[in-house]
């Protein structure tokens, strides 16, 4: 049986706050204005697994997290459910410790915040072990903050020139992720969405092709000037559920 509405909503305890309906309509208004081709990651990061449930019911499929304990967690009780989502698209998005990775590996779909040659490694590693190939995207650093997330163009691609990267044969390498600076001036935004896009299309001519197909960038606040840079997934969290606490 399908995981459908009806049986959905009956999860839900009445006067539930997340039980409003709001999710699925907020859900249902992105998933309808998005141009085709771009794919929406719900980021559910800090919301219960019931939040989840109920974008699911809207039709939403990917899911983004920061934390793996969290994601591990939320899945775990999805998966507890009498008619578990079986087609749920675990994303993790947030900054991954090499030691937290065996704790999504059975199941993530892709990891967006590869950073380090390490941690590229350690995915592999692992994935091969679980008989898996995971989608990762390489997480670029674009922002103007002192932020220490994120590959240095020159050390990523002194890293891709060096070639080891093509023995990673549990991760498949999809494309780029990258998050701009908090910031009210737009020129700003645009201009480091835009520069991402051009090392996403450089990085595909010179060293992927085809398969690495996704352009990672865009959040509630900047998702619009992300689509306009070229921007194929959005990572999108308050939109949907509401302000994290
Ligand atoms: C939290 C988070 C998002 C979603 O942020 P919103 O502003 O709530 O849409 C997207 N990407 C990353 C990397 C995040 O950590």
């Amino acid at each position: 049986m399908r995981f459908g509405n009806a049986n959905l909503f009956a999860l839900c305890p009445p006067y539930h706050y997340i039980c409003t309906m709001s999710i699925a309509k907020n859900t249902e208004a992105l998933l309808a204005s998005l141009p085709a081709g771009v794919t929406l990651v719900a980021v559910s990061k800090t919301h219960p697994a019931e939040a989840v449930i109920e974008a699911y019911g809207a039709g939403q499929r990917d899911f983004g997290e920061n934390r793996p304990q969290e994601m591990a967690a939320k899945q775990a009780a999805l998966f507890a459910l009498p008619t578990p989502p079986d087609d749920i698209r675990w994303h993790q998005i947030g900054h991954l410790q090499t030691n937290k990775v065996r704790l999504i590996v059975p199941f993530v779909a892709m990891i967006h915040s590869v950073d380090s040659a390490r941690l590229a490694a350690e995915i592999s590693r692992r994935a091969v072990e679980a008989g898996r190939v995971i989608d990762v995207l390489l997480e670029i650093r674009i922002a103007r903050e002192e932020s220490k997330e994120g590959w240095v163009l020159d050390e990523l691609l002194e890293w891709l020139d060096g070639g080891e990267w093509h023995s990673l044969t549990g991760v498949r390498f999809r494309g780029v992720m990258g998050v701009a600076s908090f910031t009210d001036d737009e020129s700003v935004v645009r201009a480091e969405f835009e520069r991402l896009a051009a090392m996403y299309a450089s990085l595909r001519e010179r060293f992927f092709g085809v398969d690495f197909d996704t352009l990672s960038m865009g959040m509630s606040d900047d998702y619009h000037l992300a689509l306009e840079s070229g921007s194929n997934m959005v990572r999108i969290g308050s939109l949907i559920f509401g302000r994290r606490q």
